[in-house]
């Protein structure tokens, strides 16, 4: 600022020189939804409409604070409270950044609590090729990233889940405080406690079982850990289509028992297994099965492993 003249926002009657940005704020105005947004406030020193809008105020005693646009700002060339008013925007609009990032987080979160969606995720390999080869699905992808990453992180997450949500056609419903809890326990069943020894209700039954607390042992067993790899030959008991699983390709559950009794599940929205010669594997098959153990569930009084990703081959 030039020493010798009179600061512009006293010369127009605002204030006593110097002056100092109090607050920022963006004011927009829309008269109906639809309706283009317009600047919601006016500058107290040149009247045009504002978005943007400094609060400045005065060193005089009876001095209000008034409103400006940045360029009336500019215009003073009072360098302190240029520096100072583009300070208080940036802050502003970093905050402003912060929180519509929390917001989709939470919104990820509420997504990442519905069935269709995760059931969707389970279907896609994991990006890194080595972890697809695994058996690692999306669903392995989203845990580790919801764990490990930072808001960055989350964000990138946060538009795969809401690509597989739009392509599902389903809308988030309203976001819950409980969500991200009921996520990560959705994602990561795994984690934190290993499955206790009495049997434990599957709180969302896959469509085709009957989930039914039992405190009798059946015959049959649980097959490995929860999130590990199992291998072991079986009997194909059952392939059964269920329609309507998922709203854009055909499920297919596989039965198997294992030549203990024991018996597993797994529900195939890929391609399906193959013998040698091209046909389908089916039921009565002898067959070799290597898949990753989703969960210990109960079907009809017996114990069942729920197995996901899994390679069946004709023995
Ligand atoms: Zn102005």
């Amino acid at each position: 600022m030039n020493d010798t003249a009179q600061h512009k926002f006293e010369a127009a009657g605002l204030g006593k020189a110097p002056f100092r940005v109090v607050g920022f704020e963006v004011k927009k105005f829309q008269a109906c939804q639809g309706a283009p947004i317009q600047a919601g406030a006016s500058c107290d020193f040149c009247a045009t409409s504002i978005m943007n809008v400094y609060w400045v105020k005065g060193s005089g005693l009876n001095d209000n604070r008034f409103k400006v646009g940045c360029d009336c700002v500019e215009k003073t060339g009072d360098r302190g409270l240029i520096r100072r008013a583009k300070n208080a925007s940036s802050e502003h609009k970093a905050a402003a950044s912060r929180a519509a990032k929390e917001s989709r987080v939470k919104r990820l979160y509420t997504l990442l609590t519905m069935d269709a969606v995760v059931e969707a995720l389970e279907g896609d390999p994991h990006p890194m090729s080595w972890r697809a080869d695994e058996g690692d699905t999306r669903v392995d992808w989203a845990t580790w990233m919801l764990r490990h990453s930072g808001m960055a992180g989350k964000t990138k997450l946060a538009s795969y889940v809401e690509k597989v949500a739009n392509g599902l056609g389903i809308k988030p419903r309203k976001v819950d405080e409980g969500d991200e809890d009921s996520a990560l326990a959705r994602l990561d069943p795994r984690d934190p406690a290993p499955k206790a020894e009495t049997p434990v209700l599957l709180s969302d039954p896959e469509p085709g079982f009957e989930t039914e607390p039992t405190f009798e042992p059946a015959e049959s067993e649980w097959i490995g850990t929860v999130g590990n790899r199992v291998s072991f030959s079986a009997t194909v008991e059952a392939t059964i289509e269920c329609e309507g699983f998922r709203p854009y390709q055909s499920t297919m559950l596989y039965k198997f028992v294992d030549d203990d009794g024991n018996q597993a599940a797994w529900f195939n929205s890929g391609r399906a297994p193959r013998r040698p010669d091209g046909e389908l594997i089916e039921e009565g098959d002898r067959v070799m099965v290597i898949g990753r153990v989703k969960d210990h569930t109960f079907y009809r009084g017996a114990r069942q492993t729920t197995l996901t990703r899994c390679k069946v081959e004709l023995m």
